[in-house]
């Protein structure tokens, strides 16, 4: 007789509970052995045969590289946070959106690409995908149904990322969702910012929800992985085949770091959120900063839309600085002793990224004199993060003064 597990009538508990209990591969302890396999051995001759007809299944091993117990774990866990019928792990989240991109678009198809998109995923698209024949078009981070007149014939695609990376503006799903839906479009969106914690795409229609779990679904700064989640298992079985055909596969410990990191996914975007608001306040009151794109303030472009769609912020936010020259920046970043300069976020540090304004969006032009610096609110005392800066802006001032 089995003890019931835990996760028997799961949609009564709460994610943060659900997380802790997810992806269990041996139900006697909490945490599970790491199984670093190539080979799987069968038992005789009958189970290899049986096993080489039937088609992959998630009880069964076949192959170190199409997954093991410790890798399974994980994409329970991540199913588990959004309700998705299966989870496609990669190497890294760019690895992820790669795979998206190139699995579901074709030679001759056109993709509507957010224009506030990751640098890389942009360079992808300029690149990779132009010399597959796959065309793309930018489109403004702050429209809504009026999309629809980008639509083209060969459109295929429109993917999303909210908040937009460096510039943070918020996207209208649904009404986007909506123009996908009257066209017959795939929808895809980066989450990583949000994770389902704080925005679940999937409940808002969206087909495929790719995350950079380097961030805060590992949160510890030491591992990189992707994973990506779709209620369809049409598409989930797509993907995770066009995912194994590229010999994609995420390392045994590095799949059971993730789900380490997992367990405290909850508490941690909570703490990074309440200190990011602190800090955030803070910087408003400084007369070098010209303004905040923090989502939960107004200032933020899209603020309304993520009143009505999310439910929190966390540590990732961007600020408009004030400096006269390069001078003064290096001075602020050289001055600064807990946040370090370096890129990722959503590990336990805190991070000062002075960003390249290197196109200039509607919603954000920069005066000459102004300068975006990304900011990670780790889960140092948000007094001594204050403090930090402080001294950031003093070395600036004292060299124009
Ligand atoms: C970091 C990041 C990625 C890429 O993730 P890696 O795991 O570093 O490859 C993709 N999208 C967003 C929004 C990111 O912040």
């Amino acid at each position: 007789m089995s003890k019931k597990s835990p996760m028997d009538n799961p949609n009564t508990r709460h994610l943060s509970t659900r997380i802790v209990h997810a992806g269990r591969p041996d139900p006697r302890v909490v945490t599970s052995p790491v199984f670093h396999a190539s080979t799987v051995l069968f038992q005789d001759y009958a189970e290899f045969k049986a096993r080489e007809a039937a088609p992959l299944d998630r009880e069964h091993m076949y192959y170190g590289r199409m997954g093991t117990p410790t890798t399974r774990a994980l994409e329970d866990a991540v199913c588990e946070l959004d309700g998705s019928v299966g989870a496609v792990l990669s190497t890294s989240g760019t690895a992820s959106m790669a795979s998206i991109l190139n699995c579901f678009l074709s030679p001759g198809d056109h993709l509507l690409m957010v224009d506030s998109v990751y640098g890389p995923t942009r360079k992808f698209c300029v690149g990779s995908l132009a010399r597959r024949g796959v065309r793309t078009t930018f489109y403004d981070p702050l429209m809504g149904d009026d999309l629809e007149a980008l639509v083209e014939d060969s459109t295929r695609m429109i993917f999303m990322e909210s908040p937009g990376s460096a510039t943070f503006e918020i996207q209208d799903v649904p009404a986007l969702v909506a123009v996908a839906k009257k066209y017959g479009l795939l929808t895809a969106i980066d989450n990583t910012w949000a994770t389902p914690l704080l925005f679940d795409p999937l409940d808002f229609d969206v087909d495929l929800s790719m995350q950079s779990g380097t961030k805060y679904l590992n949160g510890h700064a030491d591992c990189l992985f992707g994973v990506t989640t779709t209620r369809s298992p049409e598409l989930y079985t797509q993907l995770h085949h066009h995912t194994l055909a590229h010999g994609m596969h995420l390392a045994p410990d590095d799949a059971n770091l993730a789900l380490r990191g997992m367990r405290t996914l909850a508490i941690r975007l909570a703490a990074h959120d309440r200190g990011a608001r602190t800090v955030a306040k803070w910087l408003e009151s400084q007369p070098r900063v010209t303004r905040l794109l923090h989502p939960a303030w107004e200032s933020c472009p899209g603020h309304k839309t993520f009143e009505r769609d999310f439910q929190g912020a966390n540590g990732l936010f961007g600020t408009i600085v004030r400096r006269e020259n390069e001078a003064a920046l290096a001075a602020f970043v050289d001055a600064l002793e807990l946040f370090g300069v370096g890129f990722s976020w959503g590990g336990f540090e805190s991070l000062c990224l002075p960003m390249q304004a290197t196109r200039n969006l509607p919603s954000l032009t920069l005066a000459d004199d102004e300068v975006l610096i990304r900011l990670h609110i780790g889960l140092e005392h948000p007094d001594d993060l204050i403090a930090d800066l402080e001294k950031g802006f003093a070395a600036m001032d004292r060299l124009n003064r």
